[in-house]
C-alpha cells in the first residue's frame, strides 16, 4: 500500500489518558483507534496483523477437523437462563438491551450456551459425531476495569471453538490434540518461548481448566511457573495440596506476572444433562452429548505481542504476523522515485506485502516511522545504491544494513516468512 493515499497516520503522542504500552505504541503507530475506554477500532495495518493472527489460528483449527461458523452477537434469553448464567449476580459482565416490545436480548460474552442451543437442533444421532466448530468473534463484556489497552476490551475478538463429542475418552483425545495445536499457535506468532500451559479454575467436569500464559509484566495474572516441566498453576488454585497433587516442587516454582491468551474447558457431560441435548447412540440409547470450549483471545494477543517485541523506537513484529514485510523509502529526487516506483511493483508483483512510503515528508520523518511500525524490512532507494542497481535492506531488529539487487532482496525478504496468508 502507498502510505500517501491510506488513513494510516502515525502520532507523535498516544492519548493522555492512556498507560498500557501496547496501546500506546498501537495508536502511535497507526494501527488502532481508541474510541473510549476498553473499545478500540482497528485502522487497515492494524487490522492485518488481526487477520495474520485469525490465518495462523484457523490453518490449525481446521487440522485439527473443526469447521469454521459464524454465529450471532445478539442472544436469546431463555438459553443463558437454562444454565442460570442470565443471573447478573453469576455473570458480572453481561451487556445486556430490550427489544421494542420490552423482550430481554444479550450480547455475546460467550457461545457455549447458544451453541449448545444450535447443537439440540442439529445432533440427534451418534453418528452426527463427534463435531467441533469454531469462530472468530466479537464478544462484549462489561468489564470493571479495562486499563490494559486492546489486551482488555469491553469489546473484543476471541476465537472460540466448541467439541461435541460422545464419551469422556472421545472428548479427552480431542482436548488433548488441541492443547497441542494451541502451543503451534503460539510459537508461530511468535510466543512460544514465553507461553505456557496452566492450571486453573473453572473446571467444571474435570477440577482445573488449562489456561495458556505468556510471562509479561504487563499481564494482569500471577502464575507459579516450572520451565523446565514448562507448566504453570494459577495462583488462583495454588495451595500446597494442589502442588502435590501435581506432582510440582515449590521451589521450582518461579512467581511471574502473565497474560492469560488462552483458556480451554472440558464440561463433560454437565452441560448436555443441563440443556437437555441428548443423542442415540449405537444401541439406540439416549447418552447426553459431551462438551468441551476453547478459547484464544485474538485481539489480546495483538497486544501481548505489542508489549512483548519493542524498543525505544517503536514496534518490532514478528514477521509471520506482520502487517507488511517491507517498509520502502526513496531518498532525494525524480530519479530514486521513478526507482522506488519500479520495485514496489515488482515487489508486489512477487507476493511481497510492501507499505510504501511515498509521502512528501523529509527522510528521517519516514525512517522513524519505519522504526515506530516495526516492518520487518526496511528498504531504502538513494542515488548512491541505486546507480549500481542495488537497494539498502535493514532488518528492524539489526541495525546492520546491507545491499543487494532486487532479486536477492526479494529472496532475503521471503526467506524468514515462514508461512502466511497470500
Ligand atoms: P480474564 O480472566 O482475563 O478476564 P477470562 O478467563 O474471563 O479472561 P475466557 O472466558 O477464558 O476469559 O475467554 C477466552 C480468552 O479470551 C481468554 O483466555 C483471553 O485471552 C481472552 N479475553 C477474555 N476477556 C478478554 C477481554 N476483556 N479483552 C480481550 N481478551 C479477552
Ligand atoms: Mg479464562
Amino acid at each position: 500500500m502507498r502510505l500517501s493515499q491510506n488513513i494510516t497516520k502515525t502520532l507523535k503522542d498516544a492519548p493522555a489518558d492512556e498507560q498500557a504500552t501496547n496501546a500506546k505504541l498501537l495508536i502511535r503507530g497507526g494501527f488502532i483507534h481508541k474510541e473510549m475506554a476498553g473499545a478500540y477500532s482497528y485502522l487497515p495495518l492494524g487490522l492485518q496483523v488481526i487477520e495474520n493472527i485469525k490465518t495462523v489460528v484457523r490453518e490449525e483449527m481446521n487440522a485439527l477437523g473443526a469447521s469454521e461458523l459464524l454465529m450471532t452477537s445478539l442472544q436469546a434469553k431463555d438459553s443463558w437462563v437454562i444454565s442460570g448464567r442470565w443471573s447478573d449476580e453469576l455473570v458480572d459482565i453481561w451487556f445486556k438491551s430490550q427489544l421494542k416490545n420490552g423482550t430481554e436480548v444479550g450480547f455475546g460474552w460467550s457461545h457455549e450456551e447458544p451453541i449448545m442451543m444450535m447443537a439440540k437442533s442439529l445432533v440427534k444421532s451418534y453418528r452426527d459425531l463427534p463435531i467441533s466448530v469454531y469462530q472468530f468473534q466479537t464478544k462484549f463484556r462489561n468489564e470493571l476495569r479495562a486499563k490494559s489497552g486492546i489486551m482488555r476490551g469491553r469489546e473484543f475478538i476471541m476465537k472460540d471453538m466448541y467439541a461435541f463429542s460422545r464419551s469422556a475418552d472421545e472428548l479427552n483425545e480431542f482436548y488433548e490434540r488441541t492443547k497441542e495445536a494451541y502451543l503451534k499457535v503460539y510459537k508461530r506468532i511468535g510466543l512460544g518461548d514465553n507461553t505456557f500451559v496452566t492450571f486453573a479454575s473453572g473446571g467444571s467436569f474435570t477440577q482445573f481448566s488449562h489456561e495458556f500464559q505468556t510471562v509479561t509484566d504487563s499481564g494482569e495474572d500471577t502464575i507459579y511457573l516450572d520451565r523446565s516441566k514448562r507448566l504453570a498453576v494459577n495462583e488462583e488454585v495454588y495451595n500446597d495440596e494442589i502442588l502435590a497433587q501435581l506432582g510440582m516442587k515449590k521451589d521450582h516454582l518461579e512467581k511471574v506476572k502473565a497474560a492469560e491468551v488462552g483458556n480451554i474447558f472440558n464440561f463433560g457431560s454437565i452441560k448436555g444433562e443441563q440443556m437437555d441435548v441428548y443423542f442415540n447412540d449405537q444401541s439406540g440409547q439416549r447418552q447426553p452429548v459431551y462438551l468441551s470450549s476453547y478459547g484464544i483471545g485474538v485481539s489480546r494477543l495483538m497486544g501481548v505481542i505489542a508489549e512483548h517485541f519493542n524498543d525505544q523506537r517503536g514496534l518490532i513484529w514478528p514477521t509471520n504476523i506482520a502487517p507488511a514485510m517491507v517498509y520502502l523509502l526513496a531518498i532525494g529526487n525524480s530519479k530514486t522515485i521513478e526507482a522506488a516506483d519500479k520495485l514496489y511493483n515488482i515487489l508486489t508483483a512477487r507476493g511481497v506485502a510492501v507499505i510504501y512510503d511515498d509521502r512528501d515528508v523529509r527522510p528521517g520523518e519516514k525512517f522513524s516511522d519505519a522504526d515506530l511500525m516495526g516492518i520487518p524490512w526496511r528498504v531504502v532507494v538513494s542515488e548512491q545504491f541505486i546507480k549500481n542497481g542495488l537497494y539498502e535492506v535493514k532488518s528492524r531488529s539489526n541495525n546492520t544494513p546491507q545491499q543487494l539487487r532486487a532479486d536477492a532482496l526479494i529472496k532475503l525478504v521471503k526467506s524468514g516468512n515462514l508461512k502466511r496468508a497470500s
